[in-house]
């Protein structure tokens, strides 16, 4: 949209912001960019970033409604958190009924009680929150909110760690925790179980008939069948899908154990040096640490957390259950290559590009090249993608390391 004159620019500001609702997509804001070279050359630029290039945010969109009840969520890692629900108001396009709370000193800051009338926004236009209370709204009858000292899942005591300000159920058996635990494995990035959605984990958790992940292995048709909306059929096909998963890699079921600050990437790192479930049970909580403590990119909090895990009794018995009952296979390294045009060259590849960075990564592998997660000493190239972070160029630079973009990799693969 060409403007000819500032009062054209808010003009159009206007437009968008009143229009925007309607767009299939969401936004928050506008560009306003200048288009004639010599004034980018006047106006110059700041420290980062150019003068000559403005973004627009728009007004975060807010609405009133009443709070109906304040609801406790117990999450995977145990953090109990308030929500909000709402009489239900039309915000920024679509009709909103809960609210994020995000802990209980946001409740007892604001003093959001129930029947309270509140302002709620779309901070940046994706989960709304509760922003303020309308205090002269309030009914007389209204009580403060009480922060709750156990669980609402399990009734366990709730417990504060040092310097966090989540609240948490430490309790391994709570309902709420094993049933997200179990969907967080069964997710498809981690042990991929088709059919075992979220109503089936809490009937399963509810009726006692799993514990843990491990558990799942034990079921049995029969069992299954006899739960609400499942038939021998359905049951069939959610064991098959249980079944298959054991035939996943170590890297897998080390990302959908859940273990804290182990995720997709760090798992894989970790697999590759710890290749089995049955390698990592020899080696005990020390050994495992110690074989992380060499990942490149592997911190301290992380090698912690790993220790933690394997020395939690707990934990130790759901994957000694899971080795018994034959569960995962080893991650097998991919073969360094020992031919191919990229032999002898490194790369590490950052930014967004056309291909998946892991796609990206085999196809480096395969043409003989090494692959690495930062710039180093060493690195040959620097593969660029879009949105390339400065700091990534500049230790580039540093290190003598030369920037390609995707399609100059691809023809190095090519031979060219
Ligand atoms: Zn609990």
């Amino acid at each position: 949209m060409r403007c000819a004159s500032l009062d054209e620019v808010l003009a159009t500001i206007a437009r968008f912001d009143h229009e925007r609702e309607h767009y299939p997509f969401e936004t928050d804001g506008v560009v306003v960019k200048i288009d004639s070279y010599r004034q980018h050359g006047v106006l110059g630029e700041t420290a980062k970033f150019p003068r000559w290039a403005v973004a627009y945010k728009f007004p975060a969109e807010r609405a009133r409604t009443v709070v109906q009840s304040i609801e406790i969520q117990v999450g995977r890692t145990g953090a109990v958190t308030p929500v909000a629900n709402l009489d239900p108001v039309l915000l920024g396009g679509t009709t909103v009924s809960r609210a994020s709370l995000h802990n209980f000193e946001q409740v007892a800051t604001l003093d959001v009680r129930v029947g309270d009338t509140v302002e709620i926004e779309k901070a940046g236009e994706i989960i709304p929150q509760v922003m303020s209370v309308i205090v002269e709204k309030r009914p007389a009858d209204a009580a403060a909110f009480v922060v709750p000292t156990a669980c609402p899942e399990c009734g366990g005591a709730l417990f504060r760690d040092a310097g966090e300000v989540a609240l948490r159920c430490t309790n391994a058996r709570c309902p709420a925790i094993v049933t997200a635990a179990i969907h967080y494995y069964a997710r498809r990035f981690a042990m991929d179980i088709d059919n075992l959605g979220h109503v089936l984990v809490t009937e399963l958790v509810k009726k006692g008939l799993v514990a843990d992940v491990a558990d799942l292995y034990d079921l049995d048709v029969p069992k299954v069948a006899a739960l609400p909306r499942m038939a021998k059929k359905s049951a069939e096909n959610v064991l098959k899908a249980i079944a298959g998963s054991k035939e996943r890699t170590f890297d897998r079921l080390l990302c959908a154990l859940g273990i804290p600050q182990i995720g997709q990437v760090a798992a894989k790192q970790l697999a590759e040096v710890l290749p089995s479930l049955d390698e990592a049970l020899s080696l005990g909580a020390e050994g495992v640490a110690e074989r992380a403590g060499h990942i490149h990119g592997f911190g301290p909090a992380m090698i912690d957390a790993l220790r933690a895990y394997f020395a939690d009794p707990a934990s130790r018995s759901i994957l000694d259950k899971l080795h018994a009952r034959g569960v995962s296979r080893p991650f097998q390294p991919a073969q360094a290559a020992t031919t191919g045009p990229l032999l002898d060259k490194s790369f590490c590849v950052t930014g967004v590009l056309t291909k998946k960075r892991e796609e990206v990564h085999e196809d480096i592998r395969n043409a003989g090249g090494t692959v690495h997660d930062s710039v180093k000493a060493g690195t040959t190239y620097l593969v660029a993608g879009d949105k390339t972070g400065a700091s990534k160029l500049e230790a580039a630079k540093k290190r003598g390391t030369q920037v390609i973009d995707e399609a100059q990799l691809y023809a190095l693969i090519a031979g060219g």
